[in-house]
């Protein structure tokens, strides 16, 4: 396989900078060893230079966990990808259901996230994904895939190549309710076809995260399932030890 492996932690509102920097301490004594495996955290804004300086030299790379794709201007609250991209983010993530429900995030504006992060050199880490009021209507691969379409309208093959894509139904996030394997593996063939059809060079690269409920427990069945290259950790990336026993449990390269 072509594809890298990647565990991405999604902290959301959720650490001071003096904890934060305490468990990317831990995390990165824990993970010293991996090198099949990106390994991304996504701290809150106030935490991001204060955990880039922690993680220097580290295997453990940065991202935003939301952009607005405006470069600058009367945009109270807003922050850019050159912004990010200064204080050492690689990556940003882009349309967090969080964001779609909760912050006006629309199929448009994801797609001006998607391509302003490229523009600022940030690797987008596009968030798509059903309600379960979608699921229970038999509509979820048609809104995955109007989700994927809109978010990747207009990009290049060269750039579509460098996308992260995460399928996280919105039904398994921090409910408890992980989707199995199989629901899970059915969805992102989905996505890993359409993205074939589109441009089969860059299906073979892009990872497919899963995200939803991911454990230390759930995620060795969820990992070694053909089309699901990684996982988006919400709640178990709050504690260094569940986080990188999710990592630990990759199947091997
Ligand atoms: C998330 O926030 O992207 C997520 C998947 O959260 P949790 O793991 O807590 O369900």
């Amino acid at each position: 396989m072509t594809r890298r492996r990647m565990i991405a932690g999604n902290w959301k509102l959720h650490k001071t900078v003096t904890e934060a920097v305490a468990l990317v301490r831990d995390l990165r004594r824990l993970v010293s060893q991996v090198r099949d495996c990106d390994i991304v955290v996504a701290p809150p804004y106030t935490a991001l230079y204060p955990v880039a300086k922690a993680l220097e030299d580290s295997n453990i790379k940065l991202s935003a966990q939301e952009m607005f794709y405006e470069d600058k201007g009367a945009f109270t609250g807003a922050v850019s990808g050159a912004m990010l991209n200064e204080v050492g983010c690689a990556y940003t993530i882009v349309a967090h259901s969080e964001r779609r429900q909760l912050f006006g995030e629309t199929l448009e504006s994801s797609n001006k996230r998607v391509k302003a992060a490229f523009k600022h050199g940030l690797i987008p880490i596009f968030c798509i994904g059903e309600t379960l009021a979608e699921r229970q209507a038999n509509q979820t691969m048609q809104v995955v895939a109007a989700q994927l379409d809109a978010g990747i309208a207009g990009l290049d093959s060269a750039t579509l190549k460098r996308l992260v894509v995460a399928y996280e139904p919105v039904w398994a996030i921090g409910t408890g309710v992980v989707a199995s394997p199989q629901q899970a593996q059915e969805v992102h063939r989905m996505i890993r076809e359409r993205l074939r059809a589109k441009d089969s060079g860059a299906a073979e690269v892009i990872p497919l995260l899963y995200g939803g409920s991911v454990k230390p427990d759930n995620a060795k069945e969820l990992l070694a399932q053909a089309d699901i290259d990684g996982a988006l950790v919400g709640g178990a990336s709050l504690e260094a030890e569940q986080f990188a026993a999710i990592v630990k449990a990759r199947p091997s390269a």
